[in-house]
């Protein structure tokens, strides 16, 4: 095991880190900005070093900062959270040719998995289904790119090969409108990600987000961890999530993650990783791969009871995987309600200092963050202040457990999205389960009496 660990990160995500680490024995190092330095977790690390002001530019995207701050504090590995770092190919390679160990995949893989031209060839071959589509980039000839289109059959969707963050995406309806829409995303895209490769694929017009969760050794000893649903969303941003998915048969579920795991064996994956699937009318179609831990791990963690933070590290630090599939067995349903300082109506970010903070408590409940009273959430990064995740034996029961816990929470001196919540727990369609990826925007625009946002 390592003896000290840099957490590349900040905010709720670091201090889980940095609990994982503590609980191994293993030391921490901290770096922050400017903008942090009066954080708690900061002050909880074995060691802190300021990596520079507050912009994420200027810190939490520096690389030489970042690589510096591992080589003065003689940390061995760098845990790069999610966000910032964390899928950049260039920084894992650039950490691992200073001599550290990038706590994730191989840069050759986050580079793979990057390009989702090659993410889904790669998925195609290990016989992981994938959204009907062009197969690879698109063609300059517009006829050729017509002709694809009416293969596929309308609408279809443009995406750019190296897009992200739901950026660099559009749908067309008609053949019309083919044409100018493939122009402006290749121009878009290259604007934005350097690279102006597009493809298309088949628009799913009202699928649900279900993905799994993998797990892999670098001995080729691979895992599955289930599946989480994350199809309540506004902007592309997730805003709960939950595991197992309602109402999609397990066995259904258990075919696709054995395929997922078998995918990771093939490309020699290490570490945790993500597949992303829609999954409409009964079927699964992979969109892209997440090469690092995710927001909404700990749902997983709650009905697996497997810390996924601690298995990462121990992959890292060269360790085999101790478990067998078979040894995997899920325990009820957990679901997860993301935490955000902005406006629960109108969404706008909401930073400043807290004046009071209660969080709740009681069996099932569990809270991630890092706020606190008199916390000030600075205005530079994401709104997101910590995760409230409840788990029961039934789904029923972990609704019922979260409602209680957000009627419990009380968070002062900015505004939070606890009263969005609280009314999403008592939604109809919601507690039924299985609700679309637009269910969430369909409603607010609903609730305002205006048409949905595209
Ligand atoms: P990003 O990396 O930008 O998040 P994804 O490929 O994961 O890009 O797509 C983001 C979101 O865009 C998906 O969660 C889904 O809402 C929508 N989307 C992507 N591809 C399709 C598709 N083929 N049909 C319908 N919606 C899609």
């Amino acid at each position: 095991m390592f003896e000290k660990i840099l957490i590349a990160n900040r905010g709720e995500i670091a201090l889980r880190i940095q609990r994982a680490c503590r609980e191994l024995g293993v030391k921490t190092v901290m770096i922050y900005s400017q903008a942090d330095q009066e954080a708690k977790y900061v002050r909880l690390a074995d060691e802190a070093v300021c990596i520079g002001p507050a912009p994420s530019a200027s810190s939490y995207l520096n690389m030489p900062a970042i690589i510096s701050a591992a080589e003065v504090s003689d940390a061995e590995a760098v845990h790069p959270g999610y966000g910032f770092l964390s899928e950049n190919a260039n920084f894992a390679e650039r950490v691992e040719q200073s001599g550290f160990i990038f706590i994730g995949p191989r840069p050759e893989t986050i580079r793979l998995m990057g390009d989702k031209v090659t993410a889904k060839q790669t998925m195609l071959k290990a016989g992981v289904p994938c959204v009907p589509g062009s197969e690879g980039v698109l063609p300059e000839e517009p006829k050729e790119i017509i002709q694809i289109a009416r293969r596929i059959g309308y609408p279809v969707i443009i995406k750019a090969a190296g897009g992200g963050g739901g950026r660099g995406m559009r749908v067309v309806h008609t053949e019309a409108a083919l044409l100018g829409a493939v122009n402006m995303t290749r121009e878009e895209a290259q604007r934005a990600f350097d690279n102006a490769q597009v493809y298309m694929e088949k628009f799913l017009e009202n699928p649900r987000h279900i993905e799994i969760q993998v797990l892999a050794d670098t001995f080729k000893n691979t895992l599955w961890l289930g599946e989480r649903d994350c199809s309540m969303q506004r902007r592309h941003q997730k805003i709960i999530e939950e595991a197992p998915a309602p109402h999609i048969p397990h066995r259904q579920i258990e075919r696709i993650g054995l395929r997922c795991a078998d995918a990771c064996r093939k490309m020699g994956y290490r570490g945790a990783g993500t597949f992303e699937f829609l999954y409409e009318k009964g079927e699964f179609y992979f969109i892209e791969m997440n090469t690092r831990l995710q927001v909404e791990h700990p749902v997983t963690e709650m009905i697996s009871g497997i810390d996924l933070v601690q298995v990462q590290i121990r992959i890292a630090a060269g360790e085999k995987l101790g478990l067998k599939q078979r040894d995997v067995v899920f325990r009820g349903h957990a679901i997860e309600c993301r935490i955000n300082a902005e406006d629960a109506a109108t969404f706008s970010p909401s930073p400043g200092r807290i004046t009071a903070w209660h969080t709740p408590g009681g069996p099932g409940i569990r809270v991630d963050s890092h706020a606190y009273n008199q916390y000030f959430v600075p205005p530079h990064y994401d709104s997101m202040i910590g995760k409230l995740i409840a788990h029961g034996a039934t789904r029923e029961q972990a609704i019922q457990r979260m409602r209680i816990a957000l009627s419990e929470m009380v968070v002062e001196g900015i505004q939070t999205n606890i009263p969005l919540h609280r009314d999403l727990m008592l939604d109809a369609k919601f507690v039924e389960g299985g609700t679309g990826i637009h269910y969430l925007e369909n409603r607010l625009a609903a609730q305002q009496g205006g048409s949905p946002e595209k």
